[in-house]
């Protein structure tokens, strides 16, 4: 169905820089997915295979699609995000025609990275999966990543799950999703650094971030940037009663963390 190819490509504006943490995951994607793009002759010279895919897995909320948006920005790239769920529609192979129109987008729009969310919905081990159709699906997706390699264009394919043990084998074969990567929750640093990014250009005064991150364990990025809008929502209340703004202080936000509840605990 139409609704579900996007006509117009989102260029995202965001870089690695405005994503907290993920040091080690930043510099394989750049080794892996920027270093071939930006410089193909040094992966020629010794003869260092390029393509193929990343899947990145963890609990949710801690920036797997954030980083995606980001590794596009920072190529300068288009960028296009897929739910998996989106494109199942089981109804009499319409999701082969689906999928094949989203690759062939992100083909005419190259250099472009292609971003599959919860991949594990097409799980062979899922009882859903395992029936004719779904086969269908998951071999026509598995065609497409293989097309992309062998092709050698700047079509770059990322994917995420919130449960790995769910992706179907095959697509982690060499050349496919050949790095399975880990997306750990945010730790002190990378949670001070999260509240960071989201505060920059807010008026603020002082904020103590180590001391905010000590009080948030197991909040994920995207709870600390709740934790961040939390908190100047109710600065803005205080203010358009007052008449005055006022900057942000380290106990507005450790106040607007106390009324939230972190969600990687349960994963
Ligand atoms: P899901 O598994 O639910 O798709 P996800 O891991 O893809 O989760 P994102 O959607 O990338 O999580 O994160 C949600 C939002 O939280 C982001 O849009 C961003 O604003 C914020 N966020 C998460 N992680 C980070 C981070 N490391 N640095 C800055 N912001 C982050």
């Amino acid at each position: 169905s139409p609704e579900i190819v996007v006509s117009e490509i989102e260029r995202p504006k965001i870089k690695f820089d405005d994503v907290g943490g993920m040091d080690k995951l930043k510099e394989e994607i750049r080794l892996k997915i920027l270093y071939p793009l930006q410089h193909p002759e040094m992966y020629e010279a010794y003869g260092k295979k390029i393509g193929g895919g990343i899947l990145m897995y963890g609990p949710p909320g801690c920036g797997k699609t954030y980083l995606a948006r980001a590794t596009a920005g920072e190529l300068g790239a288009g960028f296009i995000s897929v739910g998996i769920s989106d494109v199942l529609d089981m109804w009499t192979g319409q999701s082969e025609r689906n999928l094949a129109q989203i690759f062939e987008q992100a083909r005419v729009n190259q250099p472009c990275v292609l971003f599959f969310d919860e991949v594990d919905a097409l799980g062979g081990r899922r009882s859903d999966m395992s029936s004719g159709a779904g086969r269908h699906v998951i071999n026509q997706f598995l065609a497409e990543m293989d097309g992309v390699k062998n092709s050698n264009e700047g079509v770059l394919v990322l994917a995420a799950t919130n449960a790995p043990w769910h992706v179907d084998p095959a697509f982690r074969r060499p050349g496919r999703f050949d790095r399975v990567l880990f997306v750990p929750p945010p730790d002190n640093d990378a949670r001070a650094e999260v509240l960071r990014i989201h505060l920059k250009g807010k008026p603020q005064d002082s904020i103590d971030f180590q001391q905010i991150a000590k009080k948030t364990a197991e909040f994920s990025g995207a709870d600390m940037k709740a934790v961040v809008d939390q908190a100047i929502e109710e600065k803005l209340r205080i203010a358009l009663k007052e008449g005055i703004p006022k900057p942000l202080v380290t106990k507005d936000l450790i106040g607007a963390a106390k009324s939230l509840s972190p969600t990687t605990r349960e994963w």
